[in-house]
């Protein structure tokens, strides 16, 4: 029944602690100091908590060899090489790690291997695992509820894709803004598929391992199907040991296989399945091959509730067996509490040795208990001379080790890296990699602002403006009487057509965006800008977003999706409005033609200069309260180049532009309508056919002290400012509507009108920038945005009018 990838592997190199070869020691130094191209061995992890199990997680452990690559063009971050996948790292963070020099003196050849095709009669099938007819089916009506779980960059969202195709519901995980995805599996009407979030391991540091590891424990699905990338396969075990042990029935999907066999490796796919005990399916998700094997794999498992076989992987011999005799302790010590707190034994003691204060507490081990495993852990630590963390790392990379010894063909550089290589050589090179950096973004502006996006615009404009005028001839014609039509003209097509402008900008701007993510160059992008970013408390990939918000902070605040930390998501999404929005355009350029003609380049670049000023300001106010003192990991997979597929970039964007309009459908237009009312109507209801003396003119003059300092004690300048509110664009529409007949030019003073300039530059986004901030953050979030993105414009103006006299 399988057609393709099958090895009879001989390699028996002993891959682990040492690579190949004989090797001489020669000096003790710190990760940071090593030079390009060397090649080291780690001997020592320092630092501490989320950062340093990062490290681990990653597979930086003590014995594993590093070799640095490349420093970024600022000289910070560094990328380097471990376990054949690339991984970058921040100086700071590489001078707690020590590592040893090491000169290999003979390169040992990397044995060809002999190749054969053999029968695939895996686990997890009818009459192998269990003798047919036999076995304990889950009734048939019972849905069949599977979680995806993978490390990022394995081909997760490709694969969902391919088992779900385009029925899914997007949604958040509660109190996260992690993306939840669920889906039917195509042609098997009693599943349901969560997409989890990518992730390298299942410690409680961040938000999306928590998620994970917290849907398999209370969620209970029935299956967990395991996406390993198998050209990156020694790191993407790792998590599949911690999933083991969870004791969940799983398969494992063994993807990139094209890639693999078509670089000459091959996995020994029945040995593999021997000494992981669970059912192992190669499949090429972008080519959607083997994909059908393993939904019949998956369903097989789950119903016939086929746990791993075994999880024992801690040698008893490895290392004189401190960590096997630890582990074994501890669950014996725990195991009534583990039963009783619902929690698979092996899991909860793998992480209580790790010190997981959260499984240590679900557990209520008494005081005597909780010393035992002390005093337990500690033994182990003095025995195996290292510390728990490390120890159970490196426990687990010696057996993957031994599983791909035993099963894996390497081939001997993959096509894919040396293309990346050849591409990276531009992209992240000392010289080239800012200078391409603003090209490709100048380009995905102009297309996303200056071509497509407009034409789409118009397109839609037109579109639009037909279905008003016929609305309205229609209605006319029908005899409807003024307000409603008026309510209908201006207050839904008016409103409902300046938001939905936003509509092609989105979609084109996520075009864009999701072939930059998926091809692997975002990730580039972080590396490149780390150290920018890093001095206003941010890292790397913060960049992109912060860009996206000068054209359009709608899809800029969407776009922080693809942040991987949740404190840099939220900081982001607070900085981006500070980005001058292209719709301010208008306004900045209507001011400056009507009082300071012929100078329109100094002063909306210092504008510009300003917003960004301000946002670094805010941003380092951040940094010193809101988010102080959290250690953003800023560890970094660097994925090869893919070919990104189209059914994802698709599917990205037809999610965004759903979002975006069931948003629109329902706070923006709630507010257009509101707004179009307080404008139509006095306090006396009376239907007005222009704004003076409505509810908002009166209440922006009640309002209107307040901006007396400004120089701005207008009602018509609180009235425009509120309908810029909706959308930045009208502002002077309606500023020039009220301040007729005699003008707006006439009726100001320059230095009004220059505070008017920065007030418009700072004050509050837009109603479906806010919408888009609530989406995330939260209505409290999304309200103090408001406010006090108004407080600070109101200073700044203020200063302007000051220095103004
Ligand atoms: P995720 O981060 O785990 O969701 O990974 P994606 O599904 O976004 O995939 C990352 C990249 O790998 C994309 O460019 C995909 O097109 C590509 N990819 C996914 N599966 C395969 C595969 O089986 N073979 C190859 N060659 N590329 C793949
Ligand atoms: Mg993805």
């Amino acid at each position: 029944m399988q057609r393709f990838y099958f090895a009879k592997t001989v390699s028996n190199s002993k891959r682990f602690p040492v690579m190949c070869g004989k090797i001489v020691l020669v000096m003790k130094m710190k990760l940071n100091d090593i030079k390009t191209g060397q090649t080291v061995r780690i001997i020592e992890v320092g630092g501490e908590g989320a950062l340093r199990q990062h490290f681990l997680d990653m597979g930086v452990i003590p014995g594993a060899q590093v070799t640095l690559i490349k420093f970024a063009p600022m000289g910070d971050p560094m990328e380097l090489r471990i376990h054949g996948y690339e991984l970058t790292l921040r100086l700071a963070d590489a001078a707690k790690i020590s590592v040893e020099q090491i000169i290999e003196e003979k390169k040992t050849e990397i044995k060809k291997t002999e190749r054969k095709a053999a029968s695939h009669p895996g686990l997890g099938e009818e009459g192998k695992y269990h003798p047919k007819g036999s076995g304990n089916p889950l009734p048939e009506d019972e849905v069949l509820t599977f979680a995806l779980v993978g490390n990022q960059n394995s081909g997760k969202t490709t694969l969902f894709n391919q088992l779900t195709g385009s029925n899914q519901h997007v949604g958040n995980f509660p109190g996260v803004t992690v993306d939840r995805k669920d889906g039917v599996i195509r042609g098997n009407a009693k599943t349901l598929i969560t997409d989890l979030p990518g992730i390298y391991s299942m410690s409680p540091y961040s938000s999306e391992e928590l998620v994970s590891r917290n849907f398999v424990l209370n969620e209970k699905p029935k299956a967990i199907i395991n996406i390993v990338d198998v050209t990156n396969i020694d790191r993407n075990l790792y998590l599949t040991m911690q999933l083991l042990e969870m004791n969940v029935p799983m398969v494992v999907a063994l993807n990139m296989m094209d890639e693999m066999s078509g670089n000459g490796g091959a996995v020994d796919i029945n040995r593999m399945e021997e000494m992981l005990g669970v059912p192992v399916v190669p499949i090429s998700a972008a080519k959607n091959e083997g994909v059908d094997e393993l939904v019949s794999h998956a369903i097989h498992i789950a119903k016939y509730q086929e746990r791993p076989v075994y999880h024992d992987f801690c040698e008893n011999n490895a290392e004189g067996g401190a960590v096997h005799r630890c582990i074994h302790a501890v669950i014996h010590l725990i195991e009534d509490h583990a039963q009783r707190a619902g929690l698979p034994v092996r899991f909860a003691a793998s992480k209580i040795i790790e010190g997981d204060q959260l499984i240590l507490d679900q557990l209520k081990l008494d005081q005597n208990e909780q010393e035992m495993l002390e005093h337990i852990v500690l033994q182990m630590e003095k025995e195996r001379g290292l510390d728990r963390s490390a120890a159970m790392a490196e426990m687990r990379f010696r057996y993957i080790y031994k599983v791909t010894d035993n099963c894996v063909t390497r081939p001997e550089k993959s096509k894919e890296s040396i293309r990346s290589e050849k591409i990276d050589a531009f992209l992240t090179g000392k010289y080239t990699a800012i200078p391409l950096f603003i090209v490709i973004m100048g380009l995905v502006f102009y297309l996303t602002f200056g071509l497509i996006g407009p034409f789409l615009q118009d397109l839609m404009a037109a579109g639009i403006d037909k279905l008003k005028t016929l609305t309205e001839a229609a209605m006319q014609s029908a005899g409807v009487n003024q307000i409603l039509r008026d309510l209908v003209v201006k207050g839904l097509f008016e409103g409902v057509g300046s938001v939905l402008s936003f509509l092609p900008i989105i979609v084109t701007m996520f075009l864009f965006l999701s072939l930059l993510e998926d091809s692997g160059y975002i990730a580039r992008v972080a590396f490149v800008m780390d150290k920018l970013l890093r001095r206003i408390g941010l890292s790397g990939r913060s960049i992109v977003p912060m860009l996206i918000g000068f054209g359009c902070t709608v899809p800029a605040v969407m776009s922080t999706r693809t942040l991987p930390s949740a404190r840099d998501r939220k900081m982001t999404i607070l900085l981006t409005p500070f980005m001058s929005c292209t719709a301010k355009l208008p306004i900045y350029g209507f001011f400056v033609n009507a009082f300071f003609p012929g100078q329109s380049w100094w002063i909306i670049t210092s504008l510009y200069l300003l917003s960004i000023a301000v946002g670094i300001l805010m941003a380092l106010v951040f940094k010193n309260t809101l988010f102080k003192g959290e250690a953003v990991p800023f560890v970094m997979e660097l994925p090869n180049y893919r070919m990104p597929s189209l059914r994802n970039v698709m599917q990205l964007m037809w999610e965004k532009s759903k979002d975006f309009l069931q948003r629109a459908f329902s706070v923006i237009l709630i507010a257009t309508i509101v707004v179009w009312f307080l404008q139509s109507f006095d306090f006396r209801l009376n239907y007005l056919s222009d704004p003076h003396g409505s509810i908002l003119a009166t209440v922006a003059g009640l309002f209107a002290p307040l901006m007396a300092p400004l120089g701005m004690n207008d009602w018509r300048i609180v009235t425009s400012l509120v309908s810029g509110f909706m959308a930045k664009e009208s502002v002077v529409a309606t500023m020039e509507l009220l301040f007729t007949p005699q003008g707006v030019a006439a009726s100001l003073s320059a230095v009004t009108a220059a505070s008017m300039l920065v007030f418009s530059l700072l004050y509050t986004p837009c109603v479906a920038a806010i919408a888009s901030i609530k989406r995330e953050l939260g209505a409290k979030w999304a309200l103090l945005v408001v406010l006090w993105q108004c407080v600070i414009a109101w200073i700044c103006a203020f200063v302007v009018k000051l220095i103004g006299g």
